[in-house]
């Protein structure tokens, strides 16, 4: 059996770590000229996303030796729409780093990785498929997969975001449901140290908001951050993504190609989480490789997973700043904390049901 991975972000080199484990050859093929060769920007692994894990670092290193050092617990989250505010504290999750910074999750999964990475690659999928026995098609966005005519795209975001410095707690992350500045969508400000933060708006590409002009949102944001951590931010960095799909493979696998990460659907609809699925179906696509199980059945609990988190976004869409308001002062006081905190439950998913007969 020779494997090839197509692309060297979190689902190929957790795939990949995965394989050496198991003593598949495997060969790895990135397009950019190093891993994590893109602008850096600050994630997020929620705990409420991962239920029934509670801790998923700790998860990975113990069940799947993929080892990875978030930049720090997330103890407390801020929440603003409108008019109210509210704060959930608990243990929530992790912030981590993206990109060309040396810490970030796609450099610390590279360092781990014995096999050979091919970069600057331009080898085109059916080169691949010629001289490999399987396909792991890992490039983090649905270009391939929509055109072999296997994925169901429901939305794409534009995003920009910007690296600022300023003063801020790394264990406090801040998200706001405001449509001034992030049409049915959110914004959010996730620390990478006391010094230096990522603030950012995202919002769907729907035809009322495509004639939104983003400098305008963006600044209408900016001045919102500034003004509720009551300091001046200084932006040193930035960075625009547009047309960012979002939407899940009709089939896992095809022949002997295995869809995993952003190719997969890992992209939570809800708010844009993507990373934890991203891990998990590079995992278990090497699991199948080697022979482990199916990777359509591994990866069917997590397809649920999408298709809630998408009647969730549809949910949100219908939601004015009014109902944004009544949201966050709901997740006040008790709900909040015991939603955030509730163990082994999955209460996402119950929520889900609740509302799908209204979306
Ligand atoms: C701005 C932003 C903020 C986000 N915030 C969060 C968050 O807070 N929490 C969260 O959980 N998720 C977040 N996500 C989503 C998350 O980053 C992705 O879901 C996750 O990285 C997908 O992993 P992947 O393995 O599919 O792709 P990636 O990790 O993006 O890796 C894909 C790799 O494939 C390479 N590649 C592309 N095309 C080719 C090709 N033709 N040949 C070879 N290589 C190729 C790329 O260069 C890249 O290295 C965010 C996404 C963005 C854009």
């Amino acid at each position: 059996m020779k494997v090839a991975i197509m692309g060297a972000g979190l689902s190929g080199l957790s795939c990949a770590l995965t394989l050496e484990q198991h003593g598949l050859d495997v060969t790895i093929f990135e397009s950019r000229s190093q891993t994590g060769d893109r602008f850096v920007n600050g994630e997020i692994l929620l705990s409420i996303l991962q239920r029934p894990v509670s801790d998923c670092i700790v998860y990975l290193a113990e069940k799947h030796n993929v080892f990875l050092h978030p930049t720090s617990n997330i103890s407390k989250l801020m929440l603003y729409s409108e008019k109210e505010e509210t704060a959930i504290s608990g243990f929530l999750g992790f912030t981590n780093i993206r990109g060309r910074h040396e810490d970030s999750f796609e450099k610390q999964l590279g360092r781990q990785v014995k096999s050979k990475i091919i970069y600057n690659s331009d080898y085109t999928y059916k080169q691949l498929m010629k001289e490999f026995t399987h396909v792991v098609m890992a490039t983090g966005d649905a270009a391939y997969v929509m055109k072999l005519d296997n994925y169901r795209k429901d939305l794409s975001v534009t995003l920009k975001g910007a690296t600022v410095e300023g003063h801020f707690t790394p264990s406090t992350v801040i998200a706001w449901l405001n449509n001034e500045f992030a049409p049915k969508g959110y914004a959010y400000l996730i620390p990478f140290s006391d010094k230096e933060a990522n603030i950012v708006i995202a919002y769907p590409d729907y035809p009322e908001n495509k004639a939104k002009d983003i400098d305008r949102l963006w600044e209408k944001f900016y001045q919102e951050a500034c003004s509720k951590l009551n300091q001046e931010m200084r932006i040193t960095d930035g960075f625009e993504v547009t047309e960012y799909i979002i939407g899940v493979c009709q089939q896992p696998r095809l022949g002997n190609t295995l869809f995993t990460g952003n190719c997969f659907g890992s992209i939570m609809p809800f708010l844009g989480f993507g990373q934890w699925v991203a891990l998990l179906t590079g995992i278990y696509a090497a699991q199948d490789l080697s022979g482990m199980g199916r990777y359509e059945e591994l990866t069917k609990p997590l397809r649920q997973g999408y298709e809630n988190s998408l009647v969730l976004r549809r949910g949100m869409e219908k939601a004015d700043n009014t109902r944004f308001d009544l949201m966050i002062r709901a997740l006040g006081g008790r709900l909040g904390e015991k939603l955030f905190n509730s163990g082994h439950h999955d209460p996402l998913k119950l929520v889900s049901y609740l509302l799908r007969p209204f979306v």
